[in-house]
């Protein structure tokens, strides 16, 4: 930046002007007339012009230097419409030296712009959203350089503080039209916790008013943000110390959440933006902003889902810097709150407190962020990509939080009210009868065994294990520890969570099944190009075998916890029976690599493969002649069959699991693995609905693994199962040329008084 040795630079003579000119006792459309001319002025440039935005997403002129005076309040843009609403629609600066011929280029003739080449603009942002853009332009054709565009940015912090006001255009403008009045109304989401929730909203609205922008004394400044990144690194420490979270995945969330807080790169750039004329807090606020626009745009699932991490820690260190005796840092949340966010970091959540804390609504976030897993831990649902969620509900709001149907309702009706509280008085006293039973075997009316089994992922998940009174782990998804962590886990780190996992399973079956990584849960520390089709693209087990050292670490992690202990693992994904031959290929030489190292090796070993692919049905026989077992992933299974996208809510509802065609298929694998005497299992979600389960059983199905709740009525329904008599029923049914046999299973489930 024009940086002069000694005294006050150009640039910070003109921070300060500015902040005279917000300061002034004048309207606020002559004090924004005011700014844009001696913008233009200090930038050099013929034009200077600023666009808030108004409802309904529109760009309107509200001042200018430069363009014709009976634009303003005249000329209005789209967001996303010409170069100003490009700049809005993507919150990212945009410098052209020939504007004209940018194919986004809108030419409105009441300006008298036509005759201005060049031009420079860049968002006006408060808390990441998009208020207004500022816009100065020449005639010649300019190459506005880095620089100019990072001064315009630090000028446009100011800026914003006007524009956020409401002084301009007021807050309830920008409100959209549907959420004005306080009529009920119902948003969708996307579930990234399952679950029920009544409560009041709490909104989470990290923007503190920066009162004060522009520095007397940069170095003072840095001092501030010095004491202040210790003050809050030590708030940390004590926070996540008192986390009281299990000593797994979720204290390693926390740990690289600290790592962040400890980032050079990230306290340099606020340095840098203290240096340039601001106050500590708005630099943070500035480094936040641009952050946010760079990662938003990313591509990379791992980098956008650490944006709210990093959100997280801008606002924590804002408000370590803004706190005051009258104003302390954090509020807490009373009783029964449901939290809406635009997003959220996981130690945000835990400051609220974990048991006030009953629900959680995001206008953004993803079943993998930082925030979901920890979430997921204590149990709360969460609602995420909630469109505008913060604008349209109002703080103390009733709201109800369904995220098992994927919905939120705002100040809902009596009656919808009322529904709710049924329907979770209901799962209470479901839960409470389930609890009872949890001593009691699922065994047939017939007198077939059942085993019923959970589906893991996180340590804390183990608990469910006593919980329910289930047989063991089905199925342990390995990714989570590799996908909170900033590089790969070694082994010994690995070895150490596995250890852990049998550890607390203390004697029950647990099945681990190898890194179901790729495609779109990408790992932070690999820079694969996307797959244009994720699911079907380079994923777990081929992951695995294009890249035999990781599967070698994991396999030789997973031979060391056991030690001693009996080991059962699979493979995901497996498509031809090859695949399966080269992965066990790799985990013999780990065996024999243990041995020679005279490393205790596993007391007993069952090796399976999970029944994902299609293609695979064709070569059973040859497979199963050489595996311990076969788990059906019917998730997968199911959206390969029908080729139908298992995350599209749009085909949720298109194709049944309970179709004859996936019948049929069950049918055939059950039937193979029974003739081989191998054990099949299904661990999809399929094996954890109760009609659905009694179907697999029917059909031979002996061993399920489902979500942990799903244990208690499972076992209630093959309680009052006959084996036999469903078996021959559903059998006779499986050629009928019916979309679904769904409501066949549920008459005879009705008339046989089985418990779905
Ligand atoms: C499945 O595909 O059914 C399965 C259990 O694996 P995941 O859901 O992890 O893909
Ligand atoms: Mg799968």
């Amino acid at each position: 930046m024009r940086e002069q040795p000694g005294g006050l630079t150009p640039f910070r003579r003109l921070l300060r002007r500015l902040r005279d000119i917000m300061a002034a006792d004048l309207p606020a459309e002559q004090r924004l007339q005011q700014t844009v001319s001696l913008i233009a002025a200090d930038m050099v440039a013929e034009v200077c012009s600023v666009y808030v935005m108004r409802a309904g997403e529109v760009l309107e002129l509200f001042a200018t230097h430069g363009l014709r005076r009976e634009a303003i309040h005249k000329t209005r843009l789209r967001v996303g419409e010409g170069l100003v609403g490009d700049i809005a629609a993507h919150a990212r600066p945009l410098a052209l030296a020939d504007a004209q011929s940018h194919p986004n280029f809108a030419y409105r003739p009441e300006t008298g712009e036509e005759i201005y080449h060049s031009l420079m603009g860049v968002p006006i942002l408060r808390g990441g959203r998009v208020l207004g853009v500022l816009v100065v332009q020449n005639r010649t054709r300019r190459n506005y350089t880095e620089d100019d565009v990072e001064a315009l940015q630090t000028i446009v912090m100011v800026l914003a503080e006007l524009v956020a006001s409401g002084e301009l255009v007021s807050p309830e403008e920008r409100r959209p039209s549907e959420g004005t009045g306080l009529l009920p109304i119902r948003l969708e989401g996307l579930a990234l916790n399952p679950g029920i929730a009544i409560g009041v909203a709490v909104l989470h609205e990290p923007g503190v008013v920066l009162t004060r922008i522009v520095a007397e004394d940069p170095e003072a400044e840095l001092d501030r943000l010095r004491q202040a990144v210790l003050g809050m690194q030590d708030a940390l420490d004590d926070l996540i110390a008192s986390a009281d979270l299990a000593q797994g995945e979720e204290r390693d969330i926390l740990e690289t959440y600290r790592m962040f807080a400890q980032d050079r790169g990230w306290i340099t750039r606020i340095a840098e933006a203290i240096r340039s004329g601001l106050t500590a807090e708005a630099a943070v606020q500035k480094v936040k902003d641009d952050t946010r626009a760079r990662l938003s745009q990313a591509t990379d699932p791992y980098l956008r889902e650490r944006l709210s991490d990093l959100d997280d820690l801008a606002n924590r260190l804002i408000e370590h810097l803004t706190a005051t005796e009258e104003r302390p840092r954090r509020q807490r949340a009373p009783e029964g709150a449901i939290l809406v966010a635009r997003s959220l970091g996981p130690a945000e959540l835990l400051d609220y407190g974990r048991r006030r804390i009953k629900g959680l609504v995001l206008e953004e976030g993803s079943p993998t962020a930082h925030v979901s897993i920890v979430a997921r831990a204590l149990g709360i649902p969460v609602l995420g990509r909630v469109a505008n969620a913060l604008i349209r509900v109002e703080a103390g709001d009733s709201l109800i939080l369904d995220a098992d149907n994927e919905q939120v309702f705002l100040r809902p009706r009596e009656d919808i009210l009322a529904a709710y509280q049924e329907t979770l008085s209901d799962r209470d006293r479901k839960r409470r009868a389930f609890a009872l039973t949890r001593d009691l075997p699922p065994v047939t009316r017939d007198g077939v065994r059942l085993s019923l089994n959970i589906n893991a992922g996180l340590l804390i998940d183990l608990r469910q294990l006593a919980e329910t009174g289930a047989d063991g782990v089905g199925l342990y998804r390995t990714e989570i520890p590799f996908m909170v962590r900033s590089s790969f886990p070694d082994v010994s780190s690995q070895a150490e969570i596995y250890r852990r996992v049998l550890d607390q399973a203390d004697g029950c079956p647990v099945t681990f099944r190898t890194l179901d990584v790729g495609g779109d849960k990408a790992l932070p520390y690999w820079h694969e190009e996307g797959d244009e089709n994720p699911a079907m693209g380079w994923r777990a087990i081929r992951i695995g075998l294009d890249r035999p050292a990781l599967l070698r670490q994991q396999l030789r992690a997973m031979i060391r916890a056991a030690a001693g202990r009996p080991l059962s693992l699979m493979f995901p994904l497996i498509a031809q029976v090859s695949e399966f031959e080269r992965a066990r290929s790799v985990l013999d030489l780990e065996l024999e690599r243990a041995a020679q190292r005279q490393e205790p090796l596993p007391e007993r070993l069952s090796i399976g493969v999970m029944l994902e692919v299609p293609a695979l049905l064709w070569q059973l026989p040859a497979l199963l002649r050489r595996v311990d077992f076969l788990s059906v992933g019917t998730n997968d299974l199911q959206q390969f069959l029908f080729a139908s996208d298992r995350g599209n809510p749009r085909l949720a509802h298109r194709y049944d699991m309970l179709s004859p065609a996936m019948l049929k298929i069950l049918a055939g694998i059950a039937d193979a693995a029974e003739s081989a005497g191998v054990s099949a299992a299904v661990c999809g979600e399929m094996a954890g609905q109760p009609l659905e389960a009694m179907a697999l059983a029917a059909l031979g199905f002996r061993n399920l693994s489902m979500a942990p709740p799903a244990i208690g009525p499972v076992r209630a329904m093959a309680r009052s199962l006959d084996l036999g008599s469903a078996g021959a029923f559903l059998r006779s049914r499986l050629d009928a040329p019916e979309p679904s046999l769904r409501q066949r299973l549920q008459s005879y489930a009705r008339d046989h008084e089985v418990a779905v």
